[in-house]
């Protein structure tokens, strides 16, 4: 490989101190980054255009002469040039502009000019557009080339970074392939330098569209490549994370089998294999980290509890994390349950619990007199230590990024030792997204429902239809079932949600005053929201009017119709979510989206999709393509993950591919994993040292 292309970009002339400083935020350190630096987009400025055929928002290049200048005043002052070049006239305006440009538009002058196509209702026009006075003895001067238009920071301007790429590419062929040439053939990818080449500087013949729609070979080529180097990162990750120390946790899985026992229903065999899967782990004297997905109401919550008993089996402390207090405190009821006939003891560590009693719980922890400790994220505070823990358990936090896992593990770990961890989301990956964003860890599947479900009935009406809805109520509610009416508001205070709630609670309850109605939000004291999901639990509740703090993990079977207003204002993964509150049980339940019109496309599109389907999996495939990945699933996306030119969502089908490929290089050519990394991935070490 050249010396220089592995050298710092400050060999390159002209690039200082300030300069060094701003091409470090874009992660350009070396000669080569710029190379891998590749564009957003490009401009056409080899052909010139006929002004007549432009369309409105085209960036093009077009010839004309000036027909007419003047100085207008219109809300302020501006100048306008009109040009016309025999096929149609554009008018070109300036709001800053000096005296010696004004006389540059003289009458008959030709220019040219590159820019933005306005068509307005009576004209085109471009505002402050790139312009050039043609002199008569001097021909116009084309690009050859696309110009291509890279990701740039303040301070840095396109012209710098278009010449020092075009030094990097001096050195080009000099830029060792990494990707082996069986593999290369095997998938049929372009050489990497033709790729670089065409990207940097794409010859005319090539469409500035094609390149747009991402499906030029050489675009394809580099897309593989910069996925193939994500995963690649992701799996050392995972060896690496193997190579620490775990706590080889043996056991008979007497507690475990003790609690299956007594459960009025059998496991599923999805279960029983889920289970299994994270036993093999638990064995291991290397830390467990796994995934664990399973939709909403498949039962994962006793494949934790296995998992929870054959740790504390082999002497080990386990926590539960929660992602709202409902659920934990759901949890701390239903663990305690399960734990009590074996004599183990449960600890609820609450944000909102007093002085006293979070005194009693540390206490309980520190001293190891508690077996499972069950919380939201109160549970990793500083003051929280633990006697010996053995496995961490996250529940419906797919969210969780490689930093937050691995700064949770630290926290648990003990001498050289770290637990094992385990993650349940709800949230359906599809499989090929897994593969690729979820590399670095262990991933089961809970792909079957416990036998009995009938599919919820969803239906999309208006709320003007509200009166009916009641009524609905009403009848469910007399053959012993029960409801849910969740609140949603687009305002971000929870105050003002809560309000909400507490309003329509009022006029339900007028609504229907033979029922018995509650209440429930996030203002509301821990201790006030338990009593009421036991009462809702021991159905002592008909209706309980909720905000959108039920969402995740609830578990009251025998309610079997749910009611969400506004449905509108929330995402599909919500959706899905708070209607997996129904349908737990063996009663036919229904879920109303309620909308206010007038609904938007998106709108639409998502309660359609939510009508249409009962399946996570077919749901998130649809919110993927409305909201995009880094959305779903958080800072994996927008954050850790970031990438040049590859798109998870429009490159799925390469995944696959990707994945085989990947296993190849580790197997074959274990030498170009790191260089391949350290190519397109700046700092992966950073989120690997941990
Ligand atoms: P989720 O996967 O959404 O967390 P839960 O663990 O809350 O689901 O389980 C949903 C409901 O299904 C609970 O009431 C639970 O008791 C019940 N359940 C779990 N496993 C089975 C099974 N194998 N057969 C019947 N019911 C089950
Ligand atoms: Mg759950």
């Amino acid at each position: 490989m050249s010396e220089l292309l592995n050298q710092s970009v400050t060999e390159l002339k002209g690039v200082g101190i300030k300069m060094a400083e701003n091409l470090e935020k874009l992660g350009i350190e070396k000669v080569q980054d710029l190379l891998f630096h590749l564009p957003l987009r490009y401009q056409d400025r080899t052909r010139v255009y006929p002004i007549a055929s432009t369309q409105h928002a085209q960036e093009v290049l077009i010839v004309g002469k000036v027909e007419h200048s003047e100085i207008i005043f219109k809300h302020r002052r501006m100048m306008t040039v009109t040009l016309s070049d025999g096929s149609g006239y554009i008018t070109l305006r300036f709001f800053h502009f000096s005296n010696a440009q004004q006389k540059g538009f003289s009458r008959g002058a030709q220019i040219s000019c590159f820019g933005e196509v306005r068509i307005g209702t009576h004209s085109r026009e471009m505002v402050h557009p790139e312009y050039k006075i043609i002199k008569t003895d001097e021909p116009l001067q084309l690009s050859e080339k696309l110009t291509p238009i890279y990701p740039t920071t303040k301070g840095l301007q396109q012209r710098s970074l278009l010449r020092l790429v075009g030094e990097a590419l001096k050195q080009l062929a000099k830029l060792d392939d990494l990707i082996p040439s069986n593999i290369i053939q095997q998938y049929k990818l372009s050489e990497l330098t033709d790729a670089l080449l065409t990207l940097h500087q794409p010859s005319s013949e090539i469409s500035a569209n094609d390149l747009l729609e991402r499906s030029h070979p050489a675009q394809q080529r580099l897309v593989f490549e910069e996925l193939l180097a994500h995963h690649l990162s992701l799996r050392k990750l995972r060896e690496q994370q193997k190579q620490v120390a775990g706590i080889a946790l043996k056991t008979s899985g007497k507690y475990s089998a003790k609690l299956i026992k007594s459960l009025p229903f059998k496991l599923t065999n999805a279960q029983d294999r889920v289970i299994a899967e994270i036993n093999q782990d638990l064995q291991q004297a290397s830390p467990m980290n796994r995934l664990v997905q399973g939709d909403v109401g498949s039962g994962k919550t006793l494949v934790a509890a296995a998992a929870a008993l054959n740790a504390i089996e082999a002497g080990y402390q386990v926590a539960i994390m929660a992602p709202t207090e409902i659920l934990s405190e759901q949890h701390f009821k239903s663990f305690s349950e399960w734990l009590k006939p074996l004599k183990l003891k449960v600890t609820l560590l609450s944000g909102k619990q007093k002085a006293a009693e979070k005194r009693d719980a540390l206490e309980n922890i520190a001293l190891g007199l508690t077996q499972l400790a069950i919380g939201t994220h109160a549970l990793f505070q500083n003051d929280v230590h633990f006697k010996n823990l053995g496995l961490i358990i996250i529940d419906e936090q797919h969210r969780f990024g490689v930093h937050q896992r691995l700064a949770l593990r630290e926290k648990g770990k003990q001498a050289e030792f770290y637990p094992h961890q385990l993650i349940m989301t709800a949230t359906p990956i599809p499989r090929t997204l897994a593969m690729t964003t979820y590399a670095d860890m262990d991933y089961s599947v809970i792909d079957e429902l416990p036998p009995g479900r009938t599919p919820v009935k969803t239906v999309v009406i208006s709320n003007t239809r509200r009166a009916e809805i009641v009524e609905r109520i009403n009848h469910v509610c007399v053959d012993g079932a029960q409801v849910y009416w969740v609140c949603t508001l687009i305002e971000e205070s929870e105050a003002l949600q809560c309000q909400n709630a507490e309003e329509t609670w009022e006029l339900l309850k007028e609504a229907l005053p033979e029922l018995t109605i509650g209440l429930i939000h996030g203002r509301m004291k821990p201790d006030e929201k338990e009593a009421i999901m036991t009462d809702f639990k021991a159905s002592n509740i008909n209706l309980l009017v909720a905000t959108t703090v039920i969402e995740v993990g609830v578990d009251v079977p025998n309610a079997s119709l749910m009611i969400i207003e506004n449905a509108e204002r929330l995402g599909l993964a919500q959706l899905h979510q708070l209607r997996g509150r129904v349908g737990r049980g063996s009663k036919a339940s229904s879920c109303v989206l309620m909308y206010q019109n007038p609904l938007s496309q998106n709108a639409r599109k998502r309660l359609e999709a939510l009508r249409n389907s009962n399946d996570g999996f077919e749901i998130a495939q649809i919110d993927l393509e409305i909201r995009g990945p880094g959305e779903v699933f958080g800072t994996r996306q927008t954050g850790e993950l970031q990438f040049k030119i590859a798109n998870l969502l429009e490159d799925q089908e390469l995944l696959p591919q990707v994945q085989q490929a990947a296993q190849q290089i580790i197997t074959e050519s274990p030498n170009s994993i790191e260089p391949l990394i350290d190519r397109w991935i700046k700092h992966a070490e950073d989120y690997a040292a941990v």
